[in-house]
């Protein structure tokens, strides 16, 4: 029997869907595939009501885990995604904070115990297409959660061996590159910020860019759902070429293809449909 087309997107913290995948998500979900977001944490280290940050006076680690579930939610709903599901690990905050040694901390559970709750997910739903970070968290991003979501989703892939192909979202540098250029000719203030040579994913490594443009606003939608969490998401202040330009399209590292798909892909699901 012919399995449900099915992707699975796995990511750390609510918002993060947005931006790296929330173009497929919606374009694959609007083109009759079942889509599952798997949320790692409940982003309890997020900005708290009125921009309070964590380790400040008043943050409430548990009130900000209940606003962005339901910011989440909200987001799923824009971008159309048949299942959300929530791991419901203590976010462990950025690389370096105190909230990193926290003993529920998901940096800090055991691979091989956050790695079959995500293998159950897998046999529940048979992905096909499977989505994380790569070993940086992301184009070298290095959030501890990030680097997690990564190693126990590559466990899960191993164990079950479910997934026909299994891809890392990625920032390729050539695309950085284009957006900085484009901020600094529309005048944009960037407080002196450069992006570094190595920031984000080695064009060479990059196997699939998908068009997303037709999600453009729906994706806007879903990042403006994380209302709380506006202030930390420069994305939402850029020019709208930039703007445009940053969503329009969503590219990929391919990790593991069991179907004939030839080394640079349009699309996902190439092999894989009927
Ligand atoms: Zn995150």
């Amino acid at each position: 029997m012919d399995r449900e087309l099915t992707l699975m997107v796995v990511h750390a913290h609510p918002d993060d869907e947005c931006l790296s995948t929330g173009g497929v998500l919606a374009r694959y979900t609007d083109e009759g595939v079942r889509t599952v977001l798997v949320t790692c944490t409940n982003g309890e280290q997020g900005d708290d009501t009125g921009g309070v940050k964590p380790g400040e006076e008043g943050h409430d680690a548990a009130r900000v885990a209940e606003r962005r579930l339901a910011e989440l939610r909200e987001s799923v709903a824009h971008l159309g995604i048949d299942h959300l599901e929530l791991l419901g690990y203590r976010d462990s905050g950025m690389d370096g904070w105190d909230t990193n040694h926290h003993p529920d901390a998901f940096a800090n559970v055991p691979v091989e115990v956050a790695a079959a709750r995500l293998g159950e997910l897998m046999e529940r739903y048979r992905p096909q297409v499977v989505i994380t970070y790569d070993e940086t968290g992301g184009g070298g991003y290095g959030h501890p959660d990030h680097v997690q979501a990564h190693r126990i989703t590559v466990a899960a892939v191993e164990a079950t061996g479910i997934p026909d192909k299994f891809y890392y979202t990625a920032i390729p540098r050539a695309a950085i590159k284009r957006m900085f250029e484009l901020m600094r000719d529309s005048g944009v203030d960037l407080g002196g910020f450069e992006p570094s040579d190595d920031f984000g994913t080695p064009d060479e490594r990059v196997n699939a860019v998908v068009d997303v443009t037709p999600y453009v606003e729906r994706k806007l939608k879903a990042l403006k759902a994380h209302e709380s969490q506006g202030e930390n998401i420069f994305l939402l202040r850029m020019p709208d070429e930039a703007q445009h330009q940053a969503f329009s399209h969503e590219a990929f590292e391919r990790k593991l293809n069991k179907v004939n798909a030839p080394d640079h892909e349009e699309d996902l699901f190439t092999g894989l449909r009927p």
